[in-house]
Parts: C-alpha cells; sequence; structure tokens
C-alpha cells in the first residue's frame, strides 16, 4: 500500500490533511499520528475489522489490548461506571498522559480490548490528535506505532521506518513531549493500582488515593506462573537489536563496572554502546556513548530514552550498557521501560 506522509504538527494544523486522515480512520484504515507520550498507530476502535489491521502492522498478539483514545470528556458510552477515584483523575490530568482502566459497554469490541471485561481509554492533548480523533468522530484505538517488541516511536522517521507501506497515512513532525507511554492505572482497583508508570507519577497519583500501589510486574522479572491483570504486561518490550544491560549502583562505581566490563568487550572485537548521562559522557574509556541528557531532569531523560535506545539498531553493536536511575517519581517509569528493554539483565553494583 502507498502511504501518504504529511508533515503536521500542533503549530502548523492543516485541517484538509486532518478531515483527511479522519476519514481514512471512519473507513477502516490505519493513521499514524503524534502524541504527546509516544506516536501512535490508530484505527476506529468500534470497528472490529479496522482494529485487527492494526495487529497484523504491529505483527502484535492478539490478546494484547489497546488503548482508546478520545477527543470528548463524555465516556459514558463507552464504560460501564466511573468510579470516584477515576473521575478525580480525569478532572486532575485530562486531557494528558494517563489511561483508567475501566468496565467496558458492549460497544468496545472484543478484539480492541483482548476480550477482557474493561478498557483503557486515555484523552491526550496533543493537538494534532486531538482533531484527528474529532475529525474521525469515533474513538480511535492506538498502541504505539513500532514495529512490536521495538521501542517505541517518537519521533516522524521512525514511524516512517516501522511502518511505512503498511498504513494509509503517517502524520506528524514534532519529537513527542513526554516520550515514554501514558501512566495506566486500573481503577476497577479499590485501592487504585497502576499497571505501567508513565508521566503522570505515583507521588502525583498519591494525592488522589493515598493507598494507589504498583503493580508487582513493573519492578521486577515475572516468575514463571506470573497471572498479568494484562496479557500485554507479559511481553519483552522496547528491546534494541543489542542485548542490554543495566548497571545498577553508586555512580561513580557504575562507571568504574561499565569501563571495567568493557575491557573484556573489545579484547574479544566487540563493539559497545553506552547509554549515559551529560554529567557522565566523558568518564568512559572507549565505546560508543550517547547520552540520555542532564540526571537533573528525568523528564529531559524520559523523552531522549526511546530514540536513543533506537538509534543503536544502526550502530551494529554487539552489547548496550546503561547507567539506572533512581525510581522516584518519573524514574520509575525510566527503570521500567529500561529493566523491559534489558529483559532483566541487571547487574547490581556493591
Ligand atoms: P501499548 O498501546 O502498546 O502502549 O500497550 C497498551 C498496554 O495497555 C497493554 O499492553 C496493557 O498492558 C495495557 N492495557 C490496555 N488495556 C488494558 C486493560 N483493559 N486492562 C489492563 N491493561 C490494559
Ligand atoms: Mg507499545
Amino acid at each position: 500500500m502507498e502511504t501518504k506522509v504529511a508533515r503536521l504538527t500542533e503549530e502548523n494544523l492543516d485541517h484538509v490533511i486532518l478531515e483527511e486522515a479522519g476519514q481514512v480512520i471512519k473507513e477502516g484504515g490505519l493513521v499514524v499520528f503524534p502524541t504527546e507520550t509516544v506516536y501512535g498507530l490508530g484505527a476506529n476502535a468500534l470497528d472490529e475489522e479496522a482494529v485487527k489491521k492494526i495487529f497484523l502492522a504491529k505483527g502484535r498478539p492478539q490478546d494484547n489490548p489497546l488503548i482508546i483514545h478520545v477527543a470528548d470528556f463524555d465516556i459514558e458510552k463507552y464504560v460501564k461506571e466511573i468510579p470516584a477515584a477515576a473521575k478525580e483523575i480525569i478532572n486532575k490530568f485530562w486531557p494528558g498522559p494517563i489511561t483508567l482502566i475501566l468496565e467496558k459497554k458492549d460497544i468496545i469490541p472484543g478484539v480492541t480490548s483482548a476480550n477482557l471485561s474493561t478498557v483503557g481509554v486515555r484523552m491526550p492533548s496533543n493537538k494534532v490528535a486531538l482533531e484527528l480523533i474529532k475529525a474521525s468522530n469515533t474513538p480511535i484505538a492506538a498502541p504505539s506505532a513500532n514495529i512490536s517488541g521495538r521501542p517505541s516511536p517518537t519521533d516522524l522517521e521512525s514511524c516512517i521506518e516501522d511502518l511505512n507501506g503498511k498504513v494509509e497515512y503517517i502524520l506528524g513532525g514534532n519529537e513527542s513531549e513526554v516520550g515514554i507511554e501514558s501512566t495506566i492505572v486500573d481503577c476497577t482497583s479499590e485501592p487504585l493500582c497502576i499497571l505501567r508508570p508513565g508521566g503522570i507519577t505515583l507521588e502525583m497519583l498519591k494525592e488522589i488515593d493515598k493507598d494507589v500501589y504498583i503493580d508487582p510486574s513493573v519492578c521486577s522479572k515475572p516468575k514463571e506462573d506470573f497471572k498479568p491483570k494484562a496479557p500485554g504486561m507479559k511481553y519483552r518490550h522496547y528491546a534494541p537489536k543489542a542485548p542490554v544491560k543495566i548497571f545498577k549502583g553508586e555512580i561513580k562505581k557504575t562507571i568504574a563496572k561499565i569501563n571495567e566490563m568493557m575491557l573484556n568487550y573489545i579484547e574479544n572485537e566487540k563493539k559497545v554502546g553506552i547509554i549515559a548521562t551529560d554529567e557522565t559522557m566523558e568518564k568512559y574509556n572507549g565505546g560508543l556513548v550517547k547520552t540520555l541528557g542532564s540526571r537533573d531532569s528525568l523528564n529531559d531523560v524520559a523523552k531522549h530514552l526511546f530514540r536513543v535506545l533506537r538509534s543503536f539498531d544502526s550502530e551494529d553493536v554487539d552489547v548496550i550498557f546503561c547507567e539506572a536511575f533512581d525510581e522516584t517519581g518519573v524514574g520509575l517509569a525510566i527503570m521500567n521501560r529500561l529493566n523491559k528493554s534489558a529483559g532483566f539483565d541487571i547487574i547490581e553494583i556493591k
């Protein structure tokens, strides 16, 4: 299929293109569009055949549910009940990078929710996304616009790389502001439960429910008999081609350990990639070093994370060594993505 690519940003909305892309969604086609979290691969969430195309284009397992994106606060059409805590989250954080899990109504087809009785709902803040949803006149089901398993795309070029020829339209231009996927909070659970950490942090949600807790799969490697709340939580994710190893410990010791381990690789003629920060990047004695930004701004680190992970795929490295971050604030989301991209290959430094 021929894919139309249109440079379209929040500062430069082109309503002719938005109408055209909205029409594609209405007719059951696929449109890639920017959001503030990552780029999404969208289809009409209420159209079973259209949603099936998302799974095909991405190579996504059918039992991994999708999030529906809305532009209207009136979500009673899609969900049975909106508990008080969910209402508070909506009032406080929508439009924005947080998805609510709620009991779904029958209008949401099983293929969208992977046959769960619940559905994830989010209102993005990106204006291109909102205008596209309005032009489509339907909620848009959208996972990240990458081939399943790869790091999520946060810029137009990464979407073109993964999905050119597989979708009708690719819209966008700007780098995603947040850079990691939305926080997912299970609002059918009491207290609230965070299924995936993101830009809206645990600390922020504590103001709504002081007992909010983090699903165990967020922080640790799932056990063999792990039964995830959503099938999607069991998949390896965000992975570049080369294996990733996370080095966890005091930062000076981390640098020393990475330098020491790198020697073995170099002796064996292996190429090492290093994911560092502005403060540490000069301290490595070799390897291909890339920085995520300053440790003083975890929001910047989150924003650059997937672009840096992806960039190693064209560098032919044999292994990627990565510094760890404190798991507070948005650091929890950063470490969740890094741990999954490394398949929980973590080297603890004493
Ligand atoms: P993606 O759209 O690729 O970022 O993935 C969406 C993720 O949201 C899935 O992998 C699930 O972990 C989660 N999710 C979506 N819908 C539900 C649901 N109904 N219940 C629990 N988790 C969900
Ligand atoms: Mg994804």
